[in-house]
């Protein structure tokens, strides 16, 4: 995970043969490369970006800036489209369009690549958008890899999609009392803690804990990502997450948290 939060996300997962990214918002496209680079990737080998919804930190213009020169096909619903072209900051976005490199997002599963790419409907938006947020899972060689930031709250039916993923990323984003304590507007504050805002820690915990419950395997690396800068600390969503952990008798698995403005290690997973 390149980088991870309200102010830009990009997170790559490859195989030898296939490069995606998952969303490309608002972090500068100079770190975005050199991030890559670190990493042994080059943006040009990125063979598309998968865009989970409309907020700027995820889809943007610098997603256009990346993509636009590289020939990157870009993934997203149409909901989620159209309302990212509202914006007035996004405004060289449609040339993407132009340069007929934007792609409606299938509703089922698809391939690209090596990856065998399945989107699933979350629930998160603001009062005023129409956009219809999506997390993936990404599955290749025998790994799967789930992503699911962004979630208002999480369902049933997210959690067997989650289940069974050998690297997951899940949004652990507020302590709720560092939340009500911010000082922000009170119809922020509802929506971050309202059911199309964004995960509190125990909320990620609790989500965590059916998850593993429904998996016949257990993930083997789990990612809190999408941490409020202001809202929370990494050791208060580690310490949530963990007992969860605890309790599964699952210690050992690797937990860690994503940061906003480092990229996390390399994960590796044979399958
Ligand atoms: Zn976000
Ligand atoms: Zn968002």
């Amino acid at each position: 995970m390149l980088g991870s939060g309200s102010k830009g996300n990009c997170t790559a997962v490859w195989t030898e043969n296939t490069v995606l990214l998952i969303d490309a918002g608002k972090l500068a496209l100079r770190y975005i490369r050199s991030t890559l680079a670190q990493a042994g990737l080059s943006a040009s080998a990125v063979e598309s970006v998968l865009v989970t919804h409309c907020h700027t930190d995820h889809l943007s213009d610098t997603t256009y800036r990346l993509c636009g020169p590289e020939k990157i096909p870009v993934y997203c619903t149409d909901a989620t489209w159209e309302a990212a072209l509202k914006k007035r900051s996004n405004r060289r976005l449609e040339e993407l369009e132009k340069l007929k490199l934007r792609r409606c997002l299938p509703d089922r599963e698809f391939r690209v690549g090596e990856f065998t790419v399945k989107p699933f409907g979350v629930s998160h938006s603001h009062r005023f958008s129409k956009d219809t947020p999506v997390g993936y899972t990404l599955r290749a060689n025998g790994v799967k890899v789930a992503y699911a930031t962004d979630l208002g709250h999480v369902t049933p039916s997210i959690e067997r999609e989650l289940a069974g993923s050998d690297i997951l990323v899940i949004e652990s984003n507020h302590d709720v009392q560092m939340e009500r304590d911010s000082g922000r507007h009170k119809d922020a504050i509802e929506w971050v803690l309202g059911k199309t805002g964004h995960l509190s820690n125990e909320q990620c915990a609790g989500a965590l804990s059916n998850v593993i419950a429904r998996s016949e395997r257990p993930p083997r690396h789990i990612v809190l990502a999408h941490l409020s800068q202001e809202c929370n600390l990494p050791g208060l969503a580690i310490s949530a997450s963990k007992r969860s952990l605890d309790v599964a008798d699952l210690a050992h698995v690797n937990l860690i948290t994503a940061s906003q403005s480092r990229p996390t290690p390399v994960i590796t997973v044979e399958a």
